[in-house]
């Protein structure tokens, strides 16, 4: 039997930890422009249709975190190895972005001025 003391101090709740906390997730992820999507787009199995990334990339073009999104996977311990789209960047790019010393801003920036001139 739950006591009941117990219950509702657990209840109380400011006491309570947010399902981003509990997920893991960083502060600034409650203002990603991906929040509540799938990650099909972001995290393509190999060999998925390239148009699939470039909408996770117009997604990410938009997204008032981005540079918040781009510095956490630069931060992670594998930052090269890290799969998936993050802050706009594709693994590729963002092995290249480190390989060159560029700050998340400047990455970005880099980025976007390649697509712009693909496209
Ligand atoms: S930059 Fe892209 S991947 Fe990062 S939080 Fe924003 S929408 Fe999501």
């Amino acid at each position: 039997m739950v006591d009941d003391a117990l219950l509702a101090a657990l209840m109380l709740p400011g006491e309570l930890p947010s399902l981003d906390a509990l997920l893991g997730r960083p502060p600034w992820h409650a203002q990603a422009a991906c929040r509540g999507e799938g990650p099909d787009r972001w995290f393509p199995e190999r060999g998925a249709n390239t148009a699939t990334v470039a909408e996770a990339r117009a997604v990410c073009r938009s997204c008032a975190v981005r540079v918040d999104c781009l510095s956490y996977a630069f931060a992670s311990p594998n930052p090269a190895g890290l799969p998936g789209v993050w802050g706009g960047l594709s693994s590729r790019e963002r092995r290249h972005a480190l390989r060159r010393g560029l700050a998340p801003a400047d990455a970005i920036d880099l980025a976007d001025r390649r697509l712009r001139l693909a496209g």
